[in-house]
This record gives C-alpha cells, structure tokens and sequence, in this order.
C-alpha cells in the first residue's frame, strides 16, 4: 500500500468537531480502475474523538473542504514567514490517472485593490 505525505511548505488539518485541528501527516492511497480511495486515521489530542476517514476519489471533484483545512507557506523577506489558508480544499483525478490535490485562495491584491483568485496546488510525496 502507498501513501501521501505533506511535507513544507504545506499544512494539511482535520477539523474536528471540537473546533481543534488535528494534522494529517499522511494518507494511505489505494489505487483500482478510476479511483483512488484516500485512508487516514486520527486522534484529536484535545476530545479524543477517533477519525477514520476513507475519501474516494475519481475524476470528478471532491470536495474536502468541510473537514479538512490547507495551509501554505511562503516564505517572505528575511526571517518572516506568511502562510496563507486555502479558502477551499478538493481532490480530483487528472486524465493520467493521477490524484490532484488544489484548493482556491482569493486575495485582495494591495497595488489595485481588486480581488484575485488563485487555484494552489498542494504538494505531497508519495511513498511505499
Ligand atoms: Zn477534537
């Protein structure tokens, strides 16, 4: 069975009911003809509450963005650091059969003060 990880510069959270964010470090994938399902399980060190999640993805969208949050960081002038939260999260499989992860990220750009949205791309490794 392989995996994902999310490794810098993203961030990827549960949000558990009790409004604390668990990371998720990795995901088991299993792959079958048109799909991938994703599998994670957690422990919310704050409730306790047990989450096991298994996400089926096929190439239409899922949309994550209910129970999982996305973080990105950019690393900016000097020793600062910005990181920036998706505004949404979703799973897709490309026409290669490879699994898209991307979230949209609106901003207001400061020199025109016109809203811009990005879609971002959220990076993983895959391992055995
Ligand atoms: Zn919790």
């Amino acid at each position: 069975m392989k995996k994902i990880v999310f490794r810098y510069p993203f961030m990827v959270f549960e949000k558990c009911e009790c409004s604390n964010q668990v990371p998720i470090r990795e995901m088991k994938t299993t792959s079958s003809t048109n799909s991938i399902k994703l599998k994670y399980s957690l422990n919310c060190p704050v409730c306790g509450k047990d989450i096991n999640r298994i996400i089926n993805v096929q190439n239409n969208i899922t949309e994550l963005t209910d129970f999982i949050n996305a973080f990105k960081v950019i690393p900016a002038i000097k020793d600062e650091l910005a990181i920036i939260k998706l505004d949404t999260v979703k799973a897709k499989l490309k026409d290669n059969g490879k699994l898209n992860l991307y979230g949209n990220y609106s901003h207001l750009r400061f020199w025109d003060n016109k809203i811009q949205n990005d879609i971002i791309k959220i990076g993983f490794e895959i391992e055995d």
